[in-house]
């Protein structure tokens, strides 16, 4: 038996198993962000068994049991939804105003790394000033050795600020990447498996009816089982041709890799991936894991230089929400965004959006601006006298036998004074004698009408008697509702 899942939201401390001398600790849990899918795994799980049960009564029938989440347990879940919701948008707000830094960031790493690998030369022992730092050559008798067996060794130097030595051949490769991960990232918006799908075939070439060439994208299709392409921008294709020109240095073409899909546990027939790393004797395609660990890693070196990236980390996702941020408050119709994002429904790439009170403010004031514009520019000049007076008039027009006409300013009778039948007639509780006057004279007028065989006549009486009805029982209720005080203050001197 399943234990009921706990829906608080709260973290709590429980004690951990006794150390060797006896003695317990408390240990903090955190409480569980993504209960949901938790639950509705847990819950399918029950219903398939007592599915199978039904067609197959031999097999299963003695596994299944009731499911202990109740519906309710669900519907909880819209308020936990929406918490995330709000946790991600919070998180996204956090890391806009970062998103600089980090990309500074990680051009500034790899452009120092490779000034450091075109300084190959430098004697050992020798120094080479990079930026404002200073590097000290390195070969040491393992580097030497690694020359005579296979030819090349490692480019070494030494960090004089910090000490530390550096495999400038495994640095620069891992900071291309790094810089090739976020740029892809941020460019794309797409989900980490999208990234790692990319390949050469994925580019491709539009001619628009004018003759101008558009660059492509086409991304794979991977949660949505939908393919779908996006337009190059500028920035895009110098990060994918650096790519391109990187994995074809010393050969024609991009080298085959195979890529392992964690999800379908399958590997894929070689294909020119572009993100794929030389490991080993092999060219394979990066996981997701290794991408991850890739972006922690230059979080925590950033932290030491920025104490805005303390305790903070970039994910892949979000760059996804990022991009999608930034497109939607650049002014993208949110349907275009959600195609580009690869989302079946409009309500998926509005969760995405982190909205800036900034912007709500601007969005608003622009929509009016708009507005006006629209509106012929007469409206906004100050009123007439006469305007006014026959603005107050209107109002006592509205004054009718039975009651008020609910008709709005400036509009006129279009029942032509049929009040009884008229829906726009709020009958005033006072008048229901007058209603019940205006009864027996329709039933007497019917009696005529039936005696003498009117029938055109005795249909429309009895729709009036029908909406006459109907008044009726609107009045009475009203009459038994009575005024209700709605708090507002009353003129002075008339009380
Ligand atoms: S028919 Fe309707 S709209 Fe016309 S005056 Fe009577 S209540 Fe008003």
């Amino acid at each position: 038996m399943l234990a009921r899942p706990r829906s608080s939201g709260t973290s709590r401390s429980i004690p951990a198993r006794p150390g060797r001398n006896g003695s317990t600790s408390l240990v903090s849990i955190k409480p569980r962000q993504n209960l949901d899918s938790i639950l509705v795994t847990v819950r399918a799980f029950y219903f398939d068994i007592q599915a199978w049960s039904a067609h197959e009564a031999e097999r299963w029938a003695h596994w299944a049991a009731p499911c202990p989440i109740p519906h309710q347990e669900l519907r909880a879940g819209a308020k936990r939804r929406r918490r995330t919701r709000e946790r991600m948008a919070d998180q996204t707000r956090q890391l806009q105003p970062l998103l600089p830094a980090l990309t500074r960031y990680v051009e500034d790493a790899h452009a120092t790394m490779a000034a450091l690998l075109a300084a190959a030369d430098t004697p050992p022992g020798e120094v080479v000033a990079v930026g404002s730092r200073i590097y000290r050559r390195l070969f040491t008798n393992a580097d030497r050795r690694r020359e005579q067996m296979h030819g090349f060794a490692n480019i070494r130097f030494l960090d004089e600020a910090t000490g530390k030595a550096i495999n400038v051949t495994l640095a620069e490769d891992t900071m291309f990447w790094q810089w090739a991960i976020v740029e892809t990232l941020r460019h794309t918006g797409v989900r980490i498996e999208e990234l790692l799908e990319l390949s050469q075939l994925s580019i491709r070439q539009y001619r628009r009816p004018n003759g101008e060439v558009v660059a492509l994208l086409v991304i794979a299709p991977s949660k949505t089982d939908r393919e779908r392409v996006i337009p190059v921008s500028a920035e895009l294709f110098h990060v994918l041709a650096r790519i391109i020109r990187r994995l074809t240095t010393g050969r024609p073409t991009v080298p085959l890799a195979t890529r392992y899909d964690e999800h379908e546990r399958v590997t894929t027939e070689p294909q020119p991936f572009l993100f794929q790393r030389h490991i080993g004797q092999r060219n394979e395609v990066m996981t997701t894991g290794a991408v991850r660990c890739m972006l922690d890693r230059v979080c925590l070196r950033l932290a030491e230089q920025d104490d805005r990236f303390t305790g903070l980390k970039f994910v892949p996702h979000d760059f996804r929400r990022l991009f999608t941020t930034d497109l939607v408050n650049s002014g993208l119709p949110i349907h275009i965004g959600a195609t580009l994002l690869g989302h079946l429904n409009l309500e998926t790439t509005r969760g995405y959006v982190a909205v800036f009170n900034e912007d709500v403010v601007r969005r608003y004031q622009s929509h009016l601006a708009r507005r006006r514009a629209m509106r012929p520019q007469e409206e906004y000049r100050p009123t007439t006298d006469q305007e006014w007076q026959e603005f107050e008039e209107h109002f006592d027009k509205r004054k009718l036998e039975l009651g008020n006409c609910g008709r709005p300013y400036a509009t006129p009778c279009s029942h032509e004074h049929a009040c009884i039948r008229c829906p726009m007639l709020h009958v005033d509780p006072k008048m229901i004698s007058r209603l019940d006057e205006i009864e027996t004279d329709l039933l007497a007028r019917r009696a005529r009408s039936e005696a003498e065989g009117w029938l055109g006549e005795l249909e429309g009486l009895d729709l009036t008697l029908g909406f006459l009805v109907g008044k009726r029982e609107e009045a009475l209720r009203l009459s038994r509702i009575g005024p209700v005080s709605l708090g507002l203050p009353t003129p002075r001197g008339s009380a």
